[in-house]
């Protein structure tokens, strides 16, 4: 073990007392996994400290996964517990409704139009696919303690904090809170978890291979390296954003060229 695992290991204890006293208190513990680093962090956290048989991992595949994610989910149901599987169709509900894209404001507004070839706000896709399918789920099951591997690091502002009482009454803990995403390297590491190959190249894992919104996580460059497949796909699926996209850009690109050029008269 490094130095660096050590410190992890002992700066950052696994599962402090209050966490070990709120699952013994829970009917219905829970954990959210998606096959990302950090909620597999929390999960072998559990397991470290020989939890794991009390508590259930939801694990929602919106049947987009990377080939790797999904070895990783493989890898978490072949030795935990409790575990259940939500099949998600992705794709299909963007085959019915529409592509998902950052162009689309998410103002909180309805979205200009749903239907095949339309484009959606991308939380609306999210909140559809991702959301709430897990929500329905974990709420009809009753839990009323759920982990999950949220990071501030990540999300300043986070929608829920630690310690927060979600709708129905359930406990959100968030053990990583404070984690950086270096911390939750170097923990998988000293505890020999598998770490897939993506990282080595970016640091989210995407929940949809091809997702045609949060082009942040870039996406592209990873798709045409590794999965050509798919990449050729992901492609395609950005066709119609292009086409809707350029004609916007030009006229704006027009009224800006006109802009300047009253200002230098
Ligand atoms: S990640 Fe993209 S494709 Fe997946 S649910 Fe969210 S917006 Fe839809």
């Amino acid at each position: 073990m490094t130095p660096a695992d050590t410190f992890v290991r002992t700066a950052l204890p696994p599962i402090g007392t209050d966490l070990r006293a709120a699952i013994e208190a829970a009917a219905r513990p829970a954990a959210a996994f998606s096959g990302g680093k950090d909620s597999l962090a929390v999960v072998y956290l559990l397991r470290e400290a020989g939890l794991l048989d009390r508590v259930t991992l939801y694990h929602l595949d919106t049947g987009d996964l990377l080939p790797e994610v999904r070895e990783i989910v493989d890898h978490v149901k072949a030795f935990a517990p409790r575990f259940v599987h939500l099949q998600g169709d992705v794709l299909g509900w963007i085959e019915r409704n529409g592509a998902p894209s950052d162009l689309v404001p998410g103002n909180g507004r309805e979205p200009p139009g749903t239907g095949p070839g339309s484009i959606v706000q991308r939380y609306a896709c999210c909140y559809a696919n991702l959301m709430l399918p897990l929500w329905e789920r974990i709420a009809a099951d009753g839990v009323d303690l759920l982990f999950r591997g949220t990071r501030r690091d990540d999300l300043p502002r986070l929608p829920a904090d630690d310690g927060a009482i979600l709708p129905g009454g359930m406990l959100l803990r968030l053990p990583l809170r404070e984690w950086k995403a270096e911390d939750v390297f170097r923990y998988l590491r000293s505890v020999g978890a598998p770490i897939a190959r993506l990282y080595h190249h970016k640091t989210q894992s995407p929940e949809c291979a091809r997702c045609t919104a949060w082009w942040h996580e870039s996406r592209a460059a990873y798709l045409r390296q590794f999965y050509p497949d798919l990449f050729a796909d992901y492609r395609k699926r950005l066709a119609p954003i292009a086409s809707a996209l350029l004609p916007v850009v030009d006229a704006v690109t027009a009224a800006h060229a006109a802009i300047l050029e009253r200002t230098d008269a």
